[in-house]
């Protein structure tokens, strides 16, 4: 085969589609990551390309980022929504159109960065196949996650075998916090290279507006909220934003709100943000945290706007006066670095990757996973005291600035890209005959 080596940037999501909406059941951190680690490699010189699997019949082929940068859809099974617990017989196919996709366009991807596990597995086919290196970032460890959920999935064996062997076999792993690296080593394996690379946020995106202003805004929006939320300056409003999920923990927090000191002061407002589908697991979840609400007697003080757009999100970060992350486990959690960013403190479990992002009592503070005195008394104290809220808010902005910008992280992941695959950004463009 006359086929060249194309000096581009494989990302690989099969289930996460890095140009669709977020927010939504199966739509979240990871299509945000990859895609703007996509966009900010791309800024740096590379050509990316990101591949993952069309779930609807309507969608593009190839979505066109920025001009070096581009989300290419595979077929590999139905052209439907799979959950991710059934997508693993559909791989083959997708490697197959992969290949497809190379052999068109006469061309050998050398360097393949995988994310999740169901990506892993394509990329050590194509490793097999032809010898393209391999790096990997997990999202979400089946070792860790079957430990926090009562009924293991069928396809659990076969996702923690690859697993495995992709910590084992790759060139190099990204750990995204020291603690997923910990996690690694032990429940995965004492083999293979680990390098630290954090998520990132987009610090000019998040953070550019104050609190005041922020709400002003939100206001001027509110017949969209439609509830009793004002963002009137005297609320105190607390936030959660992410996927409707019983791991979120979002329950914890409800049950924290009502007991709140605070609770019975017209002004506590708490705004449960998320994408959900009627029907779906997301929409089974926002129905029982709803159900929870009702019972709890809290309808007048909760709102749920919805899925957040691009748009108001950084809005919404800046207008609440705390962000909650009551999760069972986060690998990293990309919703508190956006908070941290946006000038706001969080309060989050003490697990995981929220463990390096959030510094207890310097940008936040942390709560035992699903210990409801915990969260209350935590959200509790920075409420009630106002200068001490703004000072954790500005350690956060800052901390952020200096340690999780996406910018900051692709520099990172492409040092690494060169330092295993000998090409740099500034090849990247150039076609090299094979
Ligand atoms: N998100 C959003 N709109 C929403 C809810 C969530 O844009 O209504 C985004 C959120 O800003 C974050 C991502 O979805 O970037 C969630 O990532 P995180 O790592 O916190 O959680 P995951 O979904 O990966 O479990």
């Amino acid at each position: 085969m006359n086929s060249r080596t194309e000096e581009r940037i494989v990302l690989i999501s099969v289930h996460g589609d890095p140009a669709i909406e977020v927010g939504k059941e199966e739509a979240g951190g990871q299509n945000v990551y990859v895609r703007h680690v996509g966009e900010a490699l791309a800024k740096l010189g590379w050509k990316v390309d990101m591949f993952t699997r069309k779930v609807n019949a309507q969608q593009d082929d190839i979505v066109e980022h920025t001009e070096n940068c581009r989300t290419i859809r595979l077929k590999a099974g139905p052209t439907d929504f799979v959950p991710r617990d059934d997508i693993f017989d559909y791989l083959p196919e997708f490697v197959d159109n992969l290949l497809k996709f190379q052999q068109e366009n006469d061309f050998t991807y050398p360097l393949i960065h995988t994310n999740y596990w169901l990506s892993a597995w394509v990329g050590m086919q194509l490793k097999q196949i032809q010898g393209s290196q391999q790096i990997h970032t997990y999202h979400s460890l089946g070792a860790v996650k079957y430990n926090t959920v009562n009924k293991v999935p069928l396809i659990a064996n076969t996702r923690l075998e690859v697993e495995k062997n992709v910590l084992e076999t790759a060139e190099r792993i990204v750990a995204t916090s020291p603690q997923e690296e910990e996690h690694m080593r032990s429940w995965v394996s004492s083999e293979g290279q680990i390098d630290i690379i954090p998520c990132g946020t987009d610090i000019e995106r998040f953070g550019g507006v104050d609190k005041a202003a922020a709400r002003a805004k939100l206001r001027s929006k509110a017949q969209t909220v439609g509830n009793e939320l004002k963002f009137s300056l005297d609320e105190e409003i607390v936030m959660y934003v992410g996927r409707f999920d019983r791991r979120k923990g979002i329950e914890t927090l409800v049950r924290a709100i009502r007991k709140s000191n605070l609770f019975n002061s017209p002004n506590l407002k708490l705004i449960i943000a998320g994408g959900s589908r009627p029907g779906q697991s997301d929409g089974r979840e926002r129905e029982r945290i709803e159900n929870i609400v009702d019972e709890l007697g809290m309808r007048q003080v909760t709102c749920f706007p919805g899925r957040l757009s691009q748009e108001d999100l950084p809005l919404y970060y800046a207008a609440a006066d705390v962000c909650v992350v009551p999760s069972h486990y986060e690998p990293f959690g990309l919703v508190a670095i956006e908070a941290m960013a946006s000038g706001t403190p969080v309060v989050a479990s003490d697990v995981g990757g929220l463990q390096f992002t959030v510094v207890p009592e310097e940008t936040g503070l942390l709560a035992p996973p699903k210990d409801v005195e915990a969260f209350c008394s935590a959200i509790d104290r920075i409420i009630s005291d106002s200068q001490w809220r703004d000072k954790l808010g500005q350690a956060g902005r800052k901390r952020v600035e200096t340690k999780f910008s996406w910018n900051g992280v692709a520099h990172q992941l492409s040092d690494l890209y060169t330092e295993i695959s000998n090409i740099t950004p500034a090849d990247a463009p150039s076609l090299i005959e094979k």
